[in-house]
């Protein structure tokens, strides 16, 4: 039998398009459910939005919109960045939903009433409309809430129903302080305790014309639920509470709730002693982030320092911008992101570390043994890789994903410098069994990351998968036992990536890839009666084909260092492929190619400013980019082209447009 576990997200306030502390929240909760199902666990995971409340409603208004089309267009635009992170998500609750989400709701605030534990009193309270929760004195600071320091505090006279959470506390402070209900970290375990001690009843509805957009009290027309019983009974009512027995007692209780430290008090408080008076199970775990700072300081419109998630998939790709949130974020306190940071560690982790052990490995394997693994055994390198497996699993058992993440990688670091101390490329002269032996355990050991990484990155996981020619791994094979076997082609996986910055625009220029490169030979074109074939050295060979003939003789261009176009879409052109592209200057009757006689073959060709990017370009792409010479140069946006050793010249002095 499986173990089942059940894992939810708190549910979003779609009150507009998502954050990044939606982002991080989100790929944590889906890094854990991942990691559960390759325990091999039957794992639920729940996440949604939490859609009723004043401020939706007058947002919706303000905007000109009915109240379903302003939630339909921002829980779409949830929906969009979880598709674009990969979320593994299996169900998606909408507080709006009458059929799923009413009925579980209605039936928990009548057990509450059947236990007692709800009463009517006239109510005096500080009301903060930006948190949509009534505060006390000492929690506001200068007579403003201290997360919603532009808006005034409403002084609000009500009669509501109250929720006897006092009733509650001691037991609650029990379940808690001996971890039967788990609340991670420790600091915030501390801090609900504190609370606790002291904890009164809480305001559990509002009048309906204050709350009109609401679940209705049972049997109270005039009063709408409060967000306590309508949103946080979502975990319950998701998964079949007052609909359907059988789920709920299957997936209940919930393993973890993943949230944020501003709503903790809900939490690890109110939600609990509501279950406890409806005589249902608590949570076994709730985890607590922290929140994700951009220059050592909560994100907000006026201070400028807003990181939005998707720009930062669309700059970076989401698996990387996971890695990094995962790296950034300590489990204990709150986490800084910085793009400057994510590059860093992108380019010294996942490139020098990991995609370099990764690539070196399998491509060495391929180039010596034909793929082909052996049995192979060191015990002193297994055993302490071993150890660290272990460490790195019980990371990922109590959530601490950085260290996880980080354990992981200095796992990839031992994995280095065993290639590097060992010298597979000399000892293979020597020993070419020793060799094969130790390429065989570098192999098994770039199994075992991958399993390793398959929760934080599911997709680079399953790129490594294939090139090694296996399927499904998970953590059982965590192992150094694949031998006898033959791997598939090795492919470089990351790239060094550079920082973007998001005022300035990306010039046009910077799509382009030019090499250097010399024209080793030059044939005609068994097709077509103008075209040359020429071969290339570009730090790699390179063949393409070119309409030079009426312009240049074979001899002319033998031996000459001229520009590439590195990074063009290859295609047959005549039946032959061309790989790349030259540059010459045209006028349409004389033709001048763009030489770099004192360069190096391969080397970077750029302008001052601009830096290059690798992905491949469309010649139409390529087209729109507006180089011209001039006196013998060429220039883009009045930049010359050069090479780090001279500047570019184009031949005969041909004025003209580059192509
Ligand atoms: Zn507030």
């Amino acid at each position: 039998m499986k173990n089942k576990f059940y894992i939810t997200t708190a549910i979003a306030y779609p009150n507009s398009v998502p954050h990044l502390g939606h982002a991080l929240e989100i790929v944590q909760t889906d890094v854990i459910a991942r990691f559960h199902k390759l325990l091999g666990d039957d794992v639920w995971f729940q996440t949604g939005t939490d859609e009723h409340g004043t401020k939706n409603w007058e947002t919706a208004k303000k905007k000109g919109k009915t109240i379903s089309q302003f939630l339909d267009e921002n829980v779409d635009a949830f929906k969009k960045l979880y598709k674009e992170l990969n979320i593994s998500y299996d169900y998606f609750i909408r507080t709006t939903d009458k059929k799923i989400h009413h009925p579980g709701a209605i039936e928990l605030w009548n057990n509450l009433i059947k236990a007692g534990d709800i009463y009517k009193k006239k109510y005096e309270g500080l009301y903060c409309v930006g948190c949509e929760s009534f505060k006390v004195k000492r929690e506001l600071i200068d007579d403003k809430c201290s997360h919603h320091p532009k808006l005034k505090i409403k002084v609000v006279n009500e009669e509501n129903y109250f929720f006897r959470l006092s009733k509650y506390k001691n037991e609650l402070f029990e379940k808690i302080s001996s971890d039967e209900y788990k609340v991670i970290p420790k600091k915030r375990k501390n801090e609900i305790l504190s609370f606790l001690k002291d904890a009164k009843d809480i305001s559990f509805s509002r009048p309906k014309k204050s709350l009109p957009w609401g679940i209705s009290v049972p049997g109270d027309d005039e009063q709408v639920m409060y967000v306590w019983c309508d949103a946080l009974s979502n975990y319950i009512t998701g998964i079949g509470y007052g609909r359907d027995k059988k789920k709920f007692d299957k997936l209940w209780p919930a393993d973890v709730h993943i949230i944020g430290k501003d709503i903790l008090r809900f939490h690890a408080a109110f939600w609990p002693a509501m279950l406890l008076s409806a005589n249902i199970s608590l949570p076994k775990k709730l985890l607590v982030h922290g929140f994700i700072l951009s220059s050592g300081a909560k994100m907000s419109k006026s201070s400028g320092n807003v990181i939005e998630p998707f720009s930062q998939i669309e700059k970076y790709g989401s698996e990387i911008f996971k890695f990094y949130l995962i790296e950034t974020m300590p489990l204990e306190s709150d986490g800084e992101y910085s793009e400057e940071l994510l590059v860093e560690r992108v380019n010294t982790e996942l490139v020098g570390n990991l995609a370099n052990f990764i690539y070196r490995t399998l491509s060495f394997l391929n180039k010596n043994f034909d793929g082909s693994m052996i049995i192979a055994k060191d015990d002193e390198f297994t055993d302490l890789i071993e150890s660290k497996f272990k460490e790195a699993k019980s990371f990922y058992e109590n959530y601490d994903l950085r260290n996880a993440l980080n354990t992981i990688l200095r796992i990839s670091a031992i994995g280095n410098k065993y290639f590097q101390d060992n010298e597979p490329w000399a000892l293979i002269k020597k020993d070419k069994k020793k060799a094969h032996e130790v390429l065989s355990l570098s192999t098994n050991l770039v199994k075992n990351l991958i399993i390793l990484l398959k929760p934080i990155m599911p997709m680079f996981a399953n790129n490594v998968e294939k090139q090694l020619n296996l399927k499904n791994l998970v953590f059982t094979d965590l192992n150094f036992d694949l031998k006898n076997h033959k791997i598939g082609i090795a492919d470089i996986l990351f790239r060094k990536i550079e920082l973007v910055k998001s005022e300035e625009k990306k010039s046009v220029f910077s799509k382009l890839d030019l090499k250097v490169a010399k024209i080793v030979d030059v044939k005609n074109h068994p097709n077509a009666d103008k075209l040359y074939l020429i071969e290339l050295d570009c730090g790699e060979k390179r063949r393409i084909v070119s309409g030079l003939k009426d312009f240049y003789s074979v001899d002319d261009l033998k031996g000459k260092n001229i520009l590439l176009l590195y990074n063009l879409q290859p295609a047959k052109i005549r039946g032959e492929k061309s790989e790349g592209m030259l540059l010459a200057a045209d006028t349409g009757d004389k033709i001048g190619l763009l030489f770099a006689e004192k360069s190096k073959p391969g080397d970077q060709v750029f302008v001052d400013g601009i830096s290059n990017c690798s992905k491949q370009i469309s010649y139409k792409e390529f087209s729109e980019v507006k180089i011209k010479s001039e006196n013998g140069k060429a220039y883009f946006e009045g930049k010359p082209l050069k090479t780090s050793s001279e500047t570019v010249f184009v031949d005969k002095k041909v004025d003209g447009n580059i192509c």
